[in-house]
């Protein structure tokens, strides 16, 4: 029998580290390589962009709490996967990156896709490095296990064409277990106990760490024995069920202008969180921070003093345990004013999702859809995962679908990175539906349906990933909420948006569209049925129900293009428009 390739060897690595799934896009020769995993049984997702693929190895490693696996070729292959090593480092989601490169002995004669790609990326990993035939096992288990313990974070290994195309011996990669968890220092947990029981107004932060690090039970136990109100964040949302009675979500403002002692799970005091620091917090406020990595205590407005290493899992159990059955008060001040600013905010929010308007606007849009997913499938039932982004959409989205379960809904994260929502839509299909799914949520063991919300500026960066769910079969319900442009389009009109394209609006010389125009009622629906799925485009309320209904039943991907009104919601202030204000007032 002839010797296995390194690609042979490869793809057995990877099936012996239990890799399930790889994203990628192949050239030569990493296609011997995806061609092995696949006679491995592995599933290869093969994207339309490397980009795209980057994002979702990403989002299958936060989702199944395993890093990612994506395979691309060198040289440009790299460079467009770039953007998945910086969206899994500015998330602490772990990925490993496989690139093919050029042949050792080529190496500065300018040959096929030649590229340094370790020099690139290894300010920018955990670890980079390139495999030799003999080291293939060694240095996949490596990259592996470094980009899945401590913090979550990207690795990288090269695989120079000799190596793939090369032959050598069978060596068996070692099993990586799960990550060895860390427990506090009891002392500490008694300090921080004591604390906590003396705090008039506490409360509980709750992030996408802990949603990653799969704390939902223990998170749960102690708010369930505590009853301290808690604060997800935008991708924490459901490690506790939105419906909790300890949720202040909807007085977010007040809860963190008024809390003097907070503990913080999973989330770290970036601009997501203000930074911890006034006027959006209380200026007195104790952080008791509990982290992974050390290296984030004491940042911004935490108190490193009070910061805590270790496993959320480990650490909340300590803390509960540490409690005993103290509790807190909850008839105190602080959450009569968060029940008074959740009722006043919450009241707000109801109205505005019910004004009709032509062209919808984007709450009664996304009041419409989730009423008419809700009688479909229930939240409570957990069988919906929620991606969102675009500016406007994902703000105004993230309030209007509540979710009770954890790790389905995910967003443009930390990087506020737009062009996630396809890749992470493919990844979170993957991880939930797949024969042997990786990801669990929720009681709903059979199939989930992801469910895609839309800006049609984010849409746009990579709209032909479409045909990557068509080609797969992923029954994928995308809704594009178009109002023609980035942020907010032009106008309703389609007279004047002309008037724009053609330079010919009143009191604009020059210039044309603006910078964040985008096309007239673009018909992006049509992009389903170019390959085998289906789209609707809607105007009205009645239209978008139906079209949601039809969407959520069908077993390929579904595209609704919702035109909704172009002014709404965030403007941006253009330079044209300040300059002439400045003039009026320096004038
Ligand atoms: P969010 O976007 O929800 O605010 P972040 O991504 O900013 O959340 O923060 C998540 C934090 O969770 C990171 O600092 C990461 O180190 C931490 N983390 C991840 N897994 C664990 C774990 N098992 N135990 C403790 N901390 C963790």
């Amino acid at each position: 029998m002839a010797p296995p390739t390194g690609a042979a060897l490869i793809a057995r690595a990877l099936h012996e580290l239990g890799v399930k799934v790889i994203f990628g896009l192949v050239g030569i020769p990493v296609v011997q390589i995806a061609e092995e995993a696949i006679a491995l049984g592995i599933r290869f997702i093969a994207f339309r962009n490397e980009q795209a693929a980057s994002y979702a190895a990403t989002a299958y490693g936060y989702l199944t709490g395993r890093p990612g696996v994506c395979l691309v070729v060198g040289g440009p292959g790299v460079l467009h996967a770039m953007a998945g090593i910086g969206n899994s480092n500015a998330n602490a989601f772990p990925l490993l990156l496989l690139a093919g490169s050029s042949e050792t002995h080529m190496v500065t004669k300018g040959a096929f896709q030649e590229m340094d790609a370790i020099s690139l990326l290894t300010p920018h990993t955990k670890i980079a490095i390139r495999s030799s035939l003999d080291s293939i096992p060694q240095s996949l288990t490596n990259a592996y296990r470094m980009a899945w313990y401590g913090r979550g974070g990207p690795s990288f290994v090269d695989l120079p064409a000799d190596v793939i195309q090369g032959e050598g011996e069978e060596i068996m990669a070692h099993v990586v277990p799960a990550p060895p968890r860390a427990a506090s220092d009891p002392e500490k947990i008694r300090a921080i106990a004591k604390l906590l029981k003396s705090a008039k107004a506490p409360l509980v932060v709750v992030g996408k760490g802990a949603a990653y690090a799969q704390a939902e039970v223990a998170i749960g136990k102690l708010i369930h024995q505590t009853k301290i109100p808690f604060l997800p964040t935008p991708m924490g949302k459901g490690v506790l069920p939105d419906s909790h009675l300890s949720n202040t979500a909807t007085a977010r403002s007040a809860a963190l202008k008024g809390a003097d002692v907070v503990l913080v799970l999973g989330a770290r005091l970036n601009w997501i969180l203000h930074f911890g620091e006034s006027p959006k917090w209380n200026e007195a406020a104790k952080i008791i921070q509990v982290d992974i990595s050390a290296e984030e205590l004491g940042k911004n407005n935490g108190d490193a003093e009070l910061g805590v290493i270790g496993d959320i899992n480990i650490v909340t159990n300590q803390l509960t345990e540490a409690l005993g059955n103290w509790q807190y008060n909850t008839s105190s001040p602080f959450v009569k004013s968060l029940k008074a600013s959740a009722a006043k905010n919450e009241a707000k929010a109801a109205k505005t999702a019910k004004v009709d308007k032509s062209p919808m606007t984007y709450a009664r849009t996304f009041d419409v859809i989730k009423e008419t997913i809700d009688k479909l499938s229930p939240p409570e039932d957990g069988g919906v995962v929620y991606v969102s982004e675009g500016a406007n959409t994902m703000d105004i989205s993230r309030s209007a679908f509540p979710v009770e379960y954890p790790r389905l809904r995910l967003d443009a994260g930390t990087y506020a990175t737009m062009g996630v929502g396809l890749g992470y839509a493919v990844a979170a299909h993957c991880a939930y539906n797949l024969p042997s799914p990786e990801a669990a949520s929720g009681p709903t063991t059979g199939h989930k349906k992801v469910v895609c919300l839309e800006g049609d500026s984010a849409f746009g960066f990579s709209l032909a990933e479409v045909e990557t769910m068509a080609r797969y079969g992923m029954d994928i319900l995308v809704f594009v909420i178009n109002n023609g442009g980035v942020y907010h389009g032009d106008s309703d009109d389609s007279d004047a948006w002309l008037k724009l394209q053609n330079n010919t609006i009143e009191g604009r010389t020059q210039g044309g569209l603006r910078s964040s125009s985008l096309g007239w009622e673009v018909g992006y629906e049509q992009l389903a049925w170019m390959c085998g799925g289906k789209g609707f485009l809607v105007r009205t309320p009645e239209e978008l129900a139906k079209a949601t209904e039809e969407g959520f039943k069908a077993s390929v991907p579904v595209v609704v293009n919702v035109i909704i009104e172009a002014g709404q919601a965030q403007k941006l202030e253009f330079a044209w428009q300040n300059n002439s204000k400045k003039t009026k007032k320096d004038a």
